[in-house]
């Protein structure tokens, strides 16, 4: 894989790594706190709407329980037919409609089943004795529920069929002893008392008052309303379960319990589906009534910390420029001064020492740049240091392969090699061209008595003459045991001749000594001279013919070869 693209995944890796725990730990502090703001403001909520519906109605509940608890009232449920008795109960009652909030009172006796009222207009005084209860009138239902269950006071939603309105009724017992022997309270205007205390309507918030068995006592939606509870079956109640899933129901109804069980303060918070949406359920008893208030919190209305969803986006987009600033970077500072070197370190791998490696990057990379600029320099000069060498030794090589080891002299090959240029010379500019052929005379002899090695001695020293001898653009060469060939160009044949002389009459005169011994030799020598070239091997044999003529001539002489006249 690419550096960049190494580069880039792992940043990348790091990011989502380090971005999804810090979106988790985001998200967690957020609901944490949304989480801690909702329980709060529900708590608030609910103490304010316990305090709403709970101070009028336990202010009306405690005015019911003294007025049932008046020896005057007693006497009455007792004596109703005594006129006095009548008359002290009546203007008790009389006093407490005043202090009611509704100025209304009614008070019912076990004994007549007398029913008495008196409105707030005192449009029944007087006439204070309104009907006579029935136990086969359902619409009195509730006067006999009440008394056969025994509690000291009930709180009952009802429409009055006599007065053809829904009131919220107190109603308390009047206890003679332990016997009960009637009802008496006051009866609230629902929708007076509901426009005080439930109807506070706030958008998102939904107040419920409940009793133990999830009956609803009060709502702002009065259709909700569990009228008249006190005279109904169970299954006949408006309850709660219509409203909440029956999982939450089964919660709701352990908080309940935990709520009666604990401090009256208490308040407990649940989440519920209710209306399709997810809302926060406060729950706090009104202790003294027996009533819940449940006050239902929509879960959009809570958020403190809202419209965060674009924080994901946000960091993503930023995560992109970065990327882009990153690999735009990495591109610029370091792959592209990189890849130029490369480009430049293949082009000189593949033999183009002249190519020049650019300077590239900065800092770190640029130094590296300088560096490979130096290194590029010192490989060139090497490598043409090199390739001279190389050269110089390859030549040597070559003129070793040419050079007599024993004389110094040229040797066969060498000979030849220049043979050819000097005749290719003549062929092109003219002129004429001596050779030389020499031979030692009886040179066995002198190996067979002054042994190899004096031999040896002898052609040295007879090369140092030829040598000496030579013009400097003469060529003399070893041309085999005991044979040297000299080539003369430009010479004509009065100074080959001369030359050939000269070199005969040194080499005679050598005295040479080998071990202690003294020795001389004898050459003889063949000439040939031409104005025109002919063929190398021709020219030899003319001259070999030459030196033959100079051995059969007595040796130590030279001959020329003449051509014979045809
Ligand atoms: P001629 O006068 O007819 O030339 O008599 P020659 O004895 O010189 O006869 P030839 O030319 O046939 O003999 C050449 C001898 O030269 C043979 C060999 O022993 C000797 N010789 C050839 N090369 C070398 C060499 O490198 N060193 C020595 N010491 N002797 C050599
Ligand atoms: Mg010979
Ligand atoms: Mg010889």
């Amino acid at each position: 894989m690419k550096l960049e693209r190494k580069f880039l995944l792992l940043v990348t890796g790091i990011f989502i790594f380090s971005s999804l725990i810090g979106w988790l730990v985001f998200k967690n502090m957020i609901d944490e706190i949304n989480r801690d703001w909702s329980r709060q403001f529900v708590e608030r909520q609910i103490l304010f709407d316990r305090y709403r519906t709970f101070s009028p109605l336990i202010k009306e509940v405690a005015l019911a329980k003294k007025l049932a608890a008046e020896p005057a009232l007693i006497h009455m449920a007792l004596h109703e037919n005594d006129p006095l008795a009548r008359r002290n109960g009546l203007a008790v009652l009389e006093k407490y409609r005043i202090r009611f909030s509704d100025h209304t009172y009614f008070a019912a006796f076990a004994l007549s089943g007398h029913y008495f009222f008196n409105n707030a207009a005192g449009d029944y005084s007087g006439d204070e004795l309104r009907y006579t209860l029935s136990q086969d009138h359902p619409a009195d239902g509730w006067f006999y529920a009440t008394m056969a269950q025994g509690q000291d006071f009930q709180i009952n939603i009802a429409q009055d069929q006599h007065l053809n309105e829904t009131r919220v009724w107190i109603n308390a017992l009047v206890r003679s002893g332990k016997e009960v022997v009637g009802v008496v309270g006051t009866g609230m205007k629902l929708s007076a008392f509901l426009s005080e205390t439930v109807n506070l309507t706030q958008p998102g918030i939904h107040n419920f008052f409940i009793d133990d068995d999830l009956s609803i006592k009060l709502s702002s939606d009065t259709h909700l309303i569990d009228y008249a509870s006190i005279a109904k079956m169970p299954d006949q109640r408006t309850t709660m379960n219509a409203l909440l899933k029956p999982d939450d129901i089964k919660k709701l109804r352990q908080t309940l319990l935990q709520i009666k069980e604990g401090d009256s303060n208490d308040v407990a918070n649940l989440w519920v589906q209710f209306d399709g949406r997810t809302f926060l359920l406060g729950v706090a008893r009104l202790p003294g009534i027996g009533w819940y208030d449940l006050t239902l919190v929509d879960q959009k209305k809570l958020g403190l910390v809202k419209g965060f969803t674009y924080v994901p986006y946000a960091i993503g987009a930023l995560f992109l420029m970065v990327l882009l600033v990153l690999g735009f970077a990495l591109h610029q500072w370091i792959l592209q001064p990189i890849m130029s070197l490369k480009k430049a370190s293949d082009a000189i791998q593949g033999g183009h020492f002249e190519v020049m490696p650019p300077l590239v990057g900065e800092v770190e990379v640029g130094d590296l740049s300088r560096s490979f600029r130096h290194m590029v320099a010192f490989v060139r000069n090497t490598h043409r240091e090199l390739e001279e060498r190389v050269k110089e030794r390859t030549e040597a090589l070559h003129r070793l392969t040419e050079i007599d080891v024993l004389t110094g002299l040229l040797n066969r090959r060498g000979l030849m090699d220049r043979f050819d240029n000097e005749l290719a010379r003549l062929s092109r500019n003219g002129g004429s061209l001596g050779l030389l052929l020499l031979d030692l005379d009886h040179f066995k002899e002198v190996n067979d008595t002054y042994g190899h090695a004096a031999g040896d001695l002898a052609l040295v020293e007879s090369a140092l003459v030829i040598e000496r001898h030579n013009r400097p653009y003469d060529y003399a060469g070893r041309y085999g045991g005991e044979e040297f060939l000299v080539i003369l160009p430009g010479c004509n044949n009065e100074d080959l001749t001369a030359i050939a002389e000269r070199i005969r009459i040194a080499i005679a005169a050598l005295k040479l000594e080998y071990e202690g011994r003294s020795f001389s030799f004898t050459t003889s020598i063949g000439m040939y001279h031409v104005q025109q070239p002919e063929p190398r091997d021709t020219m030899l044999s003319k001259t070999d013919k030459a030196l033959y003529l100079a051995k059969v001539s007595g040796r130590n002489c030279v001959r020329l070869y003449e051509e014979k006249p045809a």
